[in-house]
């Protein structure tokens, strides 16, 4: 680009990792959105000029797996703080889950609670999940009408208690919901755990008064998220469901979801930064903060993960964050605590030290795992998930020469909890940017107004943006 233009933001001489390529360029801003990228030789008086010289500008990352608890269980974290933290981290949209918010996003009441919460709390853009469980069937069609970028289930028991639990959908639900979710051009997103392994092994552990973190590891086998991921499998090749399988932890599910795929199916496979970090020594090491489930496993099993990664067998990156009050995680029990891994603010950065760093992705392909394709799994990749001219101007500017040592002080969740608290990256985020307002930097923190909108999906199938219901 070369002339003059009226833009509210220019970002001059930063490295612009871009869809297939990186290169050295200007970004122009106007109105939220990216106006031009290139060389700009003037800049219109009174347009805000900020210098990337040295950074790198990534598009912001798309998480689209977090557990922020609102409604009722803010004290557990709710938008504000995990958006906070979310900015922290260079990214700048996120997508909530179903639950632990009380009530779960399984009906459309549901749903407008949440978006009531939400609304003037979060510091950069969210969308929602919708929850399938037993009974809500008829709730799909409504859910889907007024945004939500998919549906949620769980083939395991999630956990929780008390009014409002988000239950594990039993066999029927699955396959009834599919066809409902087929029907509807929908995609269920899915926990593929077998709660009859995972019942089975649990009893036979506990019997035996086991109560270690390695017994819980044990309890969670790798042949539970196999057989149900071939479960889930067959039940859409049956049912023509789209289907995104949440946090896969191993590489023997992920060969067969490859399968799938080869075959024609529409499908799409996630997994969280702990399991390609972290392992089961490590889940020992760090007690209750990294409990998760599916639990982290071997060395071995995390370095064929990777190499699956490498090889094209994952889509997604995201976190799920899933934060819970300090008073859960305190237990010798270790089936007893809350499973959750508190991450979030830290996805990109962990992303670039092993995969980059360490692995040799490229920062396109990083890109993509962290921003491009969920974005476009989830549908919003019209405007968000890349740095493309027209699309919303959401940036992480990354500092490869500046390392980051991860404190209390920095983690901005509501409460202080990451396996990665005291780790020194080797890189660093400088300042984040979503729709062209700054809402991060190193020097003042979280500075933005919770002013992040809702985004709904362009859905295949009946659900055309300018039919939902207001
Ligand atoms: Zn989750």
């Amino acid at each position: 680009m070369t002339g003059y233009g009226e833009f509210d933001l220019v970002i001059r001489h930063g490295m612009v990792v871009l869809p297939e390529v990186c290169i050295e360029a200007d970004i122009a801003v106007k109105d939220g959105k990216i106006a031009a990228i290139g060389q700009l030789e003037h800049v219109q008086e009174g347009t805000r000029v900020f210098d990337a010289s040295g950074l790198t500008i990534f598009p912001g990352a798309v998480d689209i797996h977090v557990h922020f608890n609102e409604p009722r269980l803010e004290s557990w974290e709710g938008f504000a703080a995990g958006s906070a933290a979310l900015a922290a981290g260079g990214c700048t949209t996120y997508v909530d889950m179903p639950l632990n918010g009380v009530p779960p996003t399984v009906s459309r009441e549901a749903l407008n609670l949440k978006l009531t919460q939400a609304q003037e709390s979060s510091y950069v853009d969210y969308a929602l999940w919708g929850g399938l469980v037993p009974g809500n069937i008829e709730a799909l069609d409504e859910l889907a009408m007024a945004g939500v970028v998919g549906f949620k289930a769980f083939m395991s028991d999630p956990g929780g208690e008390g009014e409002g639990i988000f239950s594990r959908s039993n066999e029927l639900t699955l396959l009834e919901g599919m066809k409902k979710i087929a029907a509807i051009g929908g995609l269920l997103a899915l926990h593929a755990e077998s709660e009859d392994i995972v019942q089975a092994s649990t009893t036979s552990i506990r019997q035996q008064g086991r109560i270690g973190m390695q017994d819980y590891i044990e309890s969670r086998p790798v042949i539970a998220e196999v057989e149900a991921v071939s479960r889930a499998l067959l039940y859409a090749s049956h049912t023509g469901c789209r289907l995104h399988f949440v946090h896969i932890s191993t590489p023997e599910a992920l060969e067969l979801i490859d399968a799938a795929k080869a075959r024609g199916m529409d499908v799409s496979a996630e997994t969280c930064p702990h399991y390609l970090l972290l392992t089961d020594k490590d889940a020992e090491r760090l007690g209750a903060v990294a409990k998760c489930a599916p639990p982290l496993r071997s060395k071995d099993n995390r370095e064929r993960l990777w190499d699956a990664l490498l090889h094209g067998s994952v889509d997604i990156i995201a976190s799920d964050h899933s934060p819970c009050p300090p008073s859960m995680k305190q237990s010798e029990d270790m089936f007893e605590i809350w499973g959750g891994i508190s991450g979030a603010q830290s996805t990109l950065l962990l992303m670039l030290e092993e995969g980059y760093l360490a692995r040799g992705l490229t920062l396109p392909q990083i890109a993509r795992l962290v921003a491009l394709a969920p974005a476009s799994r989830m549908g919003l990749d019209d405007r968000k998930g890349s740095i493309e001219i027209g699309k919303d101007a959401d940036f992480a500017l990354v500092n490869f020469n500046k390392t980051f040592t991860l404190t209390a002080q920095d983690l901005l969740y509501t409460h202080v909890q990451s396996p990665y608290l005291n780790h020194t990256f080797p890189c660093s985020i400088a300042a984040t940017f979503c729709r062209g307002n700054q809402v991060y930097d190193t020097q003042h923190g979280v500075t933005g107004s919770q002013s992040g909108s809702w985004l709904t999906p362009k859905l295949a199938g009946i659900n055309p943006r300018e039919e939902r219901y207001a």
